[in-house]
């Protein structure tokens, strides 16, 4: 029989999740089945029902992640730090709750740019994609990361929750075009609706990098406006990321670290088609 994974979200019927782990588990040499979950209710017993059915593994995406934190018996560190889990499987009978979209994000920050050490790091944006990458941030050896969002409170509160790891700060919206940033990051939803996150944009004018960690099949609003004000700026969305932290999780339930670089191609390829 097969081992079986699923995502479980709502909305769930566009993931790209299926597609990555097929790929993933085609280079393993593994015969799985990967399936999507719509949650409209119930999710802890949703995800209690399909462990004690034999599932192996399970990827915990919006608006569920906190809810996942809450429910597991085992938390990673990692899951802890980041305030979320993205990722379930059993450990010694008692379920467990890992987060890898932090591992995934400075994977592909990494591929894409090079070394993070000394980095200057903008991150605009306050929620729980935000969260996830501060300490891996740190743990790769930026030299700061500055928090701006459009609800000032939350930015603060992070930042004041993180200042005890590294140089971490927040800076409203409006005062960050004072300031240079190697690596301006957009953690926020607003390409979901085709806006910019309340940046002026001569903020990318001394970057060198911009990165949007939502992704679609052409460049968003964040990214051409990007280009547009510094034609030399290097610009990429979050597919790399995405999937970054499904080959982490992959690697938790199997064993096997999957080739990044091949599936990233793989799925452009099916993505454009
Ligand atoms: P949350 O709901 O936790 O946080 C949303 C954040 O976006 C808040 O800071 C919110 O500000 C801000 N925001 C929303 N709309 C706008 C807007 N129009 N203008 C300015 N700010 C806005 O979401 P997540 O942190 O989980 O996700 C954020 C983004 O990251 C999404 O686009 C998601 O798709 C992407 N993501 C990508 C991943 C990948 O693998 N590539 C993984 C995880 C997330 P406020 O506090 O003021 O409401």
């Amino acid at each position: 029989m097969k081992d079986r994974y699923l995502v479980f979200g709502n909305p769930i019927a566009h993931s790209w999740s299926p597609a990555i782990h097929a790929i993933f588990a085609r280079e393993a040499g593994l015969s799985i089945e990967y399936d999507r979950c719509l949650v409209e209710s119930e999710f802890e017993t949703k995800v209690r029902d399909f462990f004690v059915r034999g599932g192996k593994g399970a990827n915990v995406t919006l608006p569920f992640k906190e809810d996942a934190m809450r429910m597991v018996e085992v938390l990673t560190d990692r899951a802890k730090m980041a305030g979320a889990v993205n990722t379930l499987y059993m450990r010694e009978g008692r379920l467990t709750g890992d987060n890898t979209d932090g591992k995934g994000f400075v994977a592909d920050i990494r591929n894409q740019f090079g070394t993070l050490d000394q980095a200057t790091i903008l991150l605009i944006g306050a929620g729980g994609a935000a969260r996830g990458v501060i300490k891996p941030l740190l743990d790769d050896g930026v030299a700061s990361i500055a928090i701006a969002n459009r609800t000032d409170a939350k930015s603060k509160l992070l930042a004041a929750e993180f200042a005890t790891y590294g140089n971490v700060v927040s800076k409203s919206l409006s005062e960050v075009s004072d300031d240079c940033f190697d690596i301006i990051v957009n953690c926020t939803s607003s390409s979901v609706h085709n806006e910019l996150p309340g940046i002026e944009p001569d903020v990318f004018s001394t970057a060198r990098f911009a990165y949007d960690m939502y992704y679609r099949n052409e460049p968003t609003v964040f990214m051409s406006t990007a280009l547009k004000n510094n034609p030399n700026l290097q610009v990429s969305d979050g597919l790399g990321m995405l999937i970054g932290q499904a080959a982490e999780s992959f690697r938790i339930w199997t064993g096997y670290a999957p080739d990044v670089s091949a599936a990233m191609i793989l799925i452009k390829r099916e993505m454009f088609a």
